[in-house]
């Protein structure tokens, strides 16, 4: 067996074995080489202690972070490895991390810290592949298994629970049976883990390929991360365009949308205020008044505690605010949209509204068709050069007041007036047309 690997780690390797320390890549990397999939970095592992690889690497340039943890970085070629050593991890406070490390010359031991089996293989091209826990045998089977006894590793770092499904998600491996009823008896030790490092592993879960699947057989988990979820879970929605209870809708809604975080987000926040908003009329069918409005103040408190950054929070608000109400099929109304979010906001708009309609009931799936003409419709407009916002229109604030306006609030409405009546096509987008209009506004605007 062979993994290529870039020269400049295979000379670090090279290095540290002409010294007489054992050097391997370790963890991803070799999971991803046994799979087929490049590995994205290299992460390198040597028996030698801190001082002993700044030593090996004495004419290179050293830059000294991380040295507590083992890590010395060695700049080759211009490029930054860097280089741990074997260690063992002490005794774990609060579920999330290690009091202290201490280093070893076992390989061995230092896999045996590691999460999962196919995260816990090392190779070197001089000693081939060390896969002290049958990594490799659960890598051709599809397993996350835990390394060791998972109540006591879950109970070490309360994260692996989430890297656990995030892999098992993103590989599309199934979960080992004790490793998965450990993660569920575990859950609750997930409130010791911080926002950001659950949101991460969140955010890779969501787009992962077996994604409906985690997302379902660990709704628990999803409900210990997000309280508010709970509700959803199991909810029915006695109405006849739905099929499915609120969170079986929602899982099908995220996985069928495209894998994009913020939309997927979206997807899985875009229902959460149906549980508190719901009431049944006279004739038996269930109701959501006012639960796209809901579910944006409650995801609005979910994206915030997960620490999302505020971008992508208000892309995320955005498309929920929206995914309800319909969207004519005619320009005018393609216009306006496009005017309000933007043409590349309407267009994530289109396919979480698309995604929504998948996950409800066969019966509504004719608006899959309204999309695509709106998309249609949206494309004819772009290439016709129509305009969606005051920076497309021919005609400009100085020009208004070349005609005789006052900067300020007049001025304003007027661009905006000449801008919706560019979009509903009752003028060309043209400055003569626009001129002429601008005059006779301004007539009435002094009346
Ligand atoms: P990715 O492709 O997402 O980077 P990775 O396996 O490289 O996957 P990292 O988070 O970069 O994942 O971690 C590198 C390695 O460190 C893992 O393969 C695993 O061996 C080990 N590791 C990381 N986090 C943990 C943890 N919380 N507990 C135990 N081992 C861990
Ligand atoms: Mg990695």
């Amino acid at each position: 067996m062979n993994i290529p690997m870039p020269r400049a780690v295979m000379a670090a390797l090279n290095r540290l074995n002409d010294c007489g320390y054992e050097a391997h890549v370790v963890g991803g990397c070799v999971r991803d080489a046994l799979r087929g999939v490049p590995p994205s970095d290299y992460d390198k592992t040597t028996s030698a202690l801190p001082a002993e690889t700044e030593a090996v690497f004495e004419n290179y340039k050293l830059i000294e972070t991380g040295l507590k943890h083992g890590t010395v970085t060695v700049l080759i070629d211009g490029e930054p490895l860097e280089i741990t050593t074997f260690r063992v991890d002490g005794e774990y406070e609060d579920h999330r991390r290690p009091k202290e490390v201490t280093f070893t010359r076992s390989l061995a031991e230092d896999l045996a810290r590691r999460d999962f089996t196919v995260n816990a293989m090392a190779y070197s091209p001089r000693e081939g592949l060390t896969d002290v826990f049958g990594g490799r045998d659960d890598l051709k089977k599809g397993i996350i298994r835990a390394v060791g006894d998972p109540d006591k590793r879950f109970n070490e770092d309360a994260l692996r629970i989430l890297r656990a499904m995030r892999f098992a998600s993103t590989l599309d491996f199934s979960i080992d049976t004790a490793t998965s009823d450990s993660m569920i008896k575990n859950r609750a030790l997930l409130a010791d883990v911080s926002a950001e490092r659950i949101q991460v592993e969140l955010t890779k879960l969501i787009i992962g390929k077996g994604c409906e699947r985690i997302l379902t057989d660990y709704a628990v988990i999803l409900g210990q991360i997000i309280p508010e979820l709970t509700p959803m879970i199991g909810f029915d929605q006695r109405n006849p365009h739905h099929i499915h209870d609120v969170y079986t809708h929602t899982v099908k809604a995220v996985c069928a949308c495209p894998c994009d975080q913020n939309l997927r987000l979206a997807a899985l926040l875009h229902d959460i205020g149906k549980p508190s908003t719901y009431s049944v009329g006279a004739d038996g069918v269930g109701h959501f008044y006012g639960h796209s409005e809901k579910s944006v103040e409650l995801a609005a408190v979910v994206l915030e505690r997960l620490r999302t950054d505020v971008r992508s929070q208000k892309e995320i608000l955005t498309l929920i605010k929206y995914h309800d109400p319909v969207i004519q099929c005619t320009e005018a109304s393609v216009g306006r949209w496009a005017r309000k979010l933007g043409v590349d906001m309407l267009m994530k708009l289109l396919e979480l509204k698309a995604a929504d309609n998948l996950a409800q009931a066969p019966e509504v799936a004719y608006r899959l068709k309204e999309y695509d003409r709106i998309r249609e419709i949206m494309a004819e407009m772009l290439q016709k050069n129509a305009c969606f916002s005051l920076r497309d229109l021919a005609i400009n604030g100085d020009d208004l007041i070349a005609l005789g306006y006052k900067a300020g609030k007049a001025l304003g409405n007027t661009l905006s007036c000449l801008l919706d009546a560019v979009i509903c096509g009752e003028l060309p987008n043209q400055r003569d047309a626009l001129s002429e209009q601008a005059v006779k506004l301004l007539g009435k605007a002094q009346d």
